[in-house]
């Protein structure tokens, strides 16, 4: 009596537990049947307990094919993952947008079942969200991509020069050389800008990007911010349009000076000319800043993307212009980390604003 007692609570304590695992979990019985469906796989793949019993493997197969990206090859290697005698599988598949979710990756691992004596009784199935996973696993390739990439541009630079100017059997005349030192000074300049950009980018992703505000002038931080992007071209002109009254910004300075460098950079990279115009608004307990330029513009399906890591609209002729993908998205990061937005509008063709707020500094008086 006491141990079928105990069998009993086992046997529920059993089930509970696997109705609340973290992972998705179905059981297919000896006749090939779906005898268990936990919680987790309803929410995974959004099938219902209900539906799913009693459903046999082939049918399973074809409503899991039915929502994914590429239907044959999960089909066909599901089916195989079922046979009898097969040998543990593990499959990612790639679940099609629904009403409910965005894109997402769930792991399929179907291992037997065994009996005591070793006999196989049935299959069992987990199922894992692994969209994050995967994603920092995109972005981990991504990264390495860009640093081999875009590190051994300036690097073959470098070395191209330096050896030039290191051969004994040539003598340069003294302009040369300076103009072959200029070049390594400047693409040495281009190496530094990308690690610190990677540092950052990996910085804001672990949410440990640093901020130190204190209450800013902006007029002043913007006039110097200007000043320096007006020196890297000749084909712009800038105008700055600020009101007569700012009152100050608590801000981290650097970082700030960074973003406006970042969208004055992109103004001028992404434009092949005209004006550049850098504005400043009160509203509120906040200001929006906006960099504005006369350039290609951004079509209304990357007006978001452009903030993302290592986005670009055109690959190969932003890699032409010098970028990597990340100076948005960190931008992005030090707005928001200011408690601030940041978005952008565009007109092909016309041209682009940036805007981005940044909060008051309280109780200051203004300039
Ligand atoms: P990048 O280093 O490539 O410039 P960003 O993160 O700064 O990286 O920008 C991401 C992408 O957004 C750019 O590659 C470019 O395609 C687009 N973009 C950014 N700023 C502008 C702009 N002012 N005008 C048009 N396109 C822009």
């Amino acid at each position: 009596m006491a141990s079928g007692s105990a069998i009993v609570t086992d046997s529920r304590l059993g089930e509970s537990a696997l109705r609340s695992l973290v992972d998705g979990l179905a059981l297919i019985d000896n006749q090939g049947q779906v005898a268990f469906w936990n919680p987790r796989a309803e929410t995974l793949l959004i099938w219902t307990a209900d539906e799913m019993r009693g459903l046999r493997v082939n049918e399973m197969i074809e409503r899991v094919a039915g929502r994914v990206s590429a239907p044959d090859a999960v089909r066909a290697e599901l089916a195989a993952a079922f046979l009898p005698e097969a040998a543990e599988t593990t499959i990612d598949i790639d679940l099609l947008p629904g009403a409910d979710h965005s894109n997402r990756i769930v792991q399929v691992h179907v291992f037997p079942l065994c009996d005591p004596n070793g006999s196989q009784i049935g299959t069992g199935i987990l199922l894992r969200d692994v969209t994050r996973e995967r994603e920092s696993d995109a972005m981990k390739s991504q990264l390495l991509s860009t640093v081999s990439h875009e590190l051994r541009t300036p690097l073959a630079s470098i070395k191209g020069f330096a050896t030039t100017l290191l051969r004994q059997d040539v003598k340069w005349d003294e302009a040369t050389e300076r103009d072959f030192l200029r070049i390594i000074d400047d693409e040495t300049d281009r190496l530094a800008e990308i690690i610190d950009n990677l540092l950052d980018m990996s910085q804001i992703e672990a949410g440990a990007l640093r901020i130190s505000k204190e209450p800013t002038q902006l007029r002043q931080l913007i006039r110097e911010a200007v000043d320096e992007m007006r020196m890297r071209t000749e084909a712009h002109y800038f105008v700055v349009d600020l009101p007569a009254e700012l009152p100050r910004v608590l801000i981290d300075p650097r970082r700030i000076r960074q973003v406006l460098h970042n969208l004055i950079g992109n103004a001028i990279k992404y434009s092949k000319g005209g004006q550049i115009s850098v504005a400043c608004e009160v509203e509120g307990d906040h200001v929006v800043v906006s960099v504005s330029d006369q350039g290609d513009g951004i079509p209304a399906q990357f007006l978001d993307k452009v903030f993302e890591r290592f986005f670009q609209i055109d690959g190969a002729s932003t890699r032409r212009v010098g970028g990597s993908g990340l100076g948005l998205a960190i931008s992005r990061g030090i707005v928001e980390a200011h408690g601030g937005k940041i978005w952008v509008e565009s007109t092909v063709g016309q041209g682009s604003t940036f805007r981005f707020t940044l909060p008051l500094a309280t109780n200051e008086a203004t300039e």
